[in-house]
């Protein structure tokens, strides 16, 4: 099977067989999809025109998504094959990720055990430093934003809150509550560490089974808000020290002393848990 599309080729919803609705999003559906006559399969993602406009910043943000994603290639970020506007739909061509939402999966077993967690963790690392490269800080990495493969790779997808930022800087107060990195929090110019502070929360989910800054509704968001500005973690017995050791390297209050996203795979608890998967 061809593992792209030619870019310009497909202008019409009748050049596919359609199947069955995958989610749906903030602005529209998501179906699983086959190229007509051929094996490609892929998912659209049909984005309802008048809704986007009719509030300026979800155009903003669909449009975003779609610049930002069509220039990208690596194996742990969802592709976007291309897009077309049709009446009233604006159609994005997705790579399909066979294994869903990992979301799904993690609420499904609870949480991951540390070998698999360390996989992921590798995965969305590499993805991450890739966008990094182009100078695109992703901005909202969560379980709901990571979607899982054919062969179980990871695939980082949802580019709604991500920006293009060659310079340093952002000062918008976006994506999820207790992802939100100290600088973010305080309204402090933020960068692509935010990314790495995410990455940290995101091993702490995959490990323990919930969020290390979580905090009882009624106290509100400034517990949270509190516990993140202190770092304020604390493991379960059954945490690893190489496991405790590796989310503290990234969820460092200060965004210089996180670990770079390049010698992730060089800490020795990936290196432990990754030998042990071979
Ligand atoms: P979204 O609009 O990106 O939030 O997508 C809505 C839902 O559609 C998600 O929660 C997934 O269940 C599904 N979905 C989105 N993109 C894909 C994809 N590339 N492959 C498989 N399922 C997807």
């Amino acid at each position: 099977m061809a593992d792209t599309l030619e870019p310009g080729r497909i202008t019409s919803l009748r050049a596919f067989d359609i199947g069955r609705p995958l989610g749906k999003g903030r602005f529209g559906k998501v179906y699983l999809a086959r190229v007509n006559s051929t094996d490609f399969i892929l998912a659209l993602k049909v984005l309802d025109r008048e809704e986007i406009m009719s509030t300026p910043r979800a155009e903003t943000q669909a449009l975003r998504e779609i610049e930002v994603m069509r220039s990208l290639r690596h194996p742990n970020v969802v592709r976007m094959y291309d897009f077309f506007a049709e009446d009233d739909r604006l159609v994005l061509m997705l790579e399909y990720a066979a294994h869903g939402e990992m979301f799904i999966q993690l609420r499904k077993r609870k949480r991951f055990s540390e070998r698999r967690s360390a996989k992921y963790i590798c995965e969305v690392a590499d993805g991450l430093a890739y966008l990094h490269t182009k100078d695109i800080i992703h901005r909202d990495i969560k379980p709901e934003n990571l979607f899982l493969g054919l062969d179980g790779q990871v695939k980082i997808g949802d580019f709604g809150w991500s920006v293009h930022s060659p310079t340093e800087g952002q000062r918008t107060l976006c994506g999820t509550l207790s992802y939100l990195s100290p600088e973010m929090v305080l309204g402090l110019p933020h960068g692509k560490a935010i990314d790495i502070w995410a990455l940290g929360v995101l091993a702490y989910e995959f490990i323990v089974g919930k969020e290390p800054f979580e905090a009882d509704d009624s106290a509100g968001p400034r517990l949270v808000h509190k516990r993140i500005c202190n770092c304020d973690v604390q493991f379960p017995s059954f945490v690893s020290d190489g496991a405790k050791d590796f989310i503290l390297s990234l969820l460092q209050l200060k965004p210089e002393d996180r670990m770079p996203l390049e010698q992730v795979p060089e800490h020795p608890w990936i290196v432990a848990m990754r030998s042990k998967s071979r």
